[in-house]
């Protein structure tokens, strides 16, 4: 059962079917060969530890998506186009086959790899005596003109959300719930259950509706894993803006809007504060938001203009939000999102 790093590897390339011109030299050499054609190059790099960021029992062809789909939500924040990737698997020695694990980490990992025609150009491969440990390092282009960065949201620009929110995180509370790890049990029909589990295990990084809106002239997103309010948060700090929320403007699935029905406490919980969802939230300056919501339409992506940049003042400095629930302006839940503690 003991797997060899070279059987692997080799298992890996096999299984590696995406082909572009603009990779020389793939996988196998001491280093990848690329040629971005004098295109300016986005670069990202995301990892997931077993225990932290998924169940050590995950399902590797899922792990293999997820692994991904972080990574290029990263660069369709940033308007890239994804081209490449490296990929670093630390496999605890011994744990289980992990010629079979990759097998089904790779069927995972290349059915959006194929989506989105991103070639596995390299990375490394080790034995650990810690958790399973997937790192990625995404590799984009970008136009090279428009940059769309965190910084740079101004009073008056719309704050929409591609997507729904909060599934993700609905799904992990039922996840936690059933494996007695606290979470919050609701009463979700076996169909919404499977949607939003589907949601956290197989994330859409919005990369066609990134590159439209980088081109049309957006300059301000970011992608929401950590949960909405830290990500604006984020926007909000690198602008020096502040910003204007309504809890019930943020876009939900049914199951959500469902469950938590008019109880702010779950919109604050789930849509509001939840991680995982891979959605973009986008800061759009208001003479381009019919344009955005005409490109949004054509791809069948749902976008919601959820609030408003305002500029800083004394009731409501830098980097914050008010938020407002049914016309009435309600406290901040005090988990604002994820931040890893060290
Ligand atoms: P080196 O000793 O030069 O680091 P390795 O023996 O680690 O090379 O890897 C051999 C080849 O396999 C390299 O091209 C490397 O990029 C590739 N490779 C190793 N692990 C992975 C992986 N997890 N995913 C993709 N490519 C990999
Ligand atoms: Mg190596």
């Amino acid at each position: 059962m003991a797997a060899r790093e070279f059987t692997l590897i080799e298992e890996l390339r096999r299984m590696q079917r995406i082909g572009r011109a603009d990779v020389c030299l793939g996988m196998g050499d001491d280093a990848a060969l690329l040629d971005p054609a004098g295109r300016k190059l986005a670069v990202s790099m995301d990892t997931l530890v077993a225990g932290r960021h998924f169940f050590a029992d995950a399902d590797p062809a899922d792990l293999g998506w997820k692994a991904l789909a972080v990574n290029l939500s990263d660069l369709a924040a940033m308007g890239a186009e994804a081209a490449w990737c490296l990929l670093s698997l630390a496999l605890p020695a011994g744990q289980r086959d992990w010629e079979a694990w990759l097998a089904a980490f790779m069927t995972g990992w290349q059915a959006l790899a194929q989506m989105q025609q991103v070639a596995l150009v390299g990375g490394d491969t080790v034995a650990t005596d810690g958790p399973l440990t997937l790192s990625v390092t995404a590799l984009g282009l970008w136009s090279g003109d428009a940059v769309m960065a965190r910084a740079g949201a101004l009073a008056g620009d719309g704050i929409w959300v591609t997507g729904s929110l909060g599934d993700a995180a609905a799904a992990l509370d039922a996840a936690f719930a059933e494996r007695g790890m606290g979470g919050m049990t609701a009463d979700w029909t076996r169909e919404e259950r499977h949607f939003l589990e589907q949601r956290r295990l197989r994330p859409t990084p919005r990369l066609v509706f990134g590159r439209q809106a980088a081109a049309l002239g957006v300059r301000v997103a970011i992608d929401c894993s950590d949960g909405f309010l830290a990500d604006l948060g984020h926007i909000l700090e690198a602008s020096g803006m502040a910003a204007r929320i309504t809890l019930e403007a943020l876009p939900v699935s049914a199951a959500v809007r469902r469950v938590a029905g008019r109880d702010p406490q779950l919109w604050s919980r789930w849509p509001l504060s939840g991680g995982d969802d891979y959605e973009l939230i986008l800061g759009v300056a208001p003479a381009l938001e019919e344009e955005l919501q005409t490109r949004a339409n054509a791809l069948g992506l749902a976008l919601t203009r959820v609030g408003e940049v305002v500029a800083p003042g004394r009731d409501l400095p830098a980097g914050s939000v008010q938020l407002s629930w049914q016309d009435s302006i309600i406290p901040l839940p005090a988990q604002r999102g994820h931040e890893h503690v060290f």
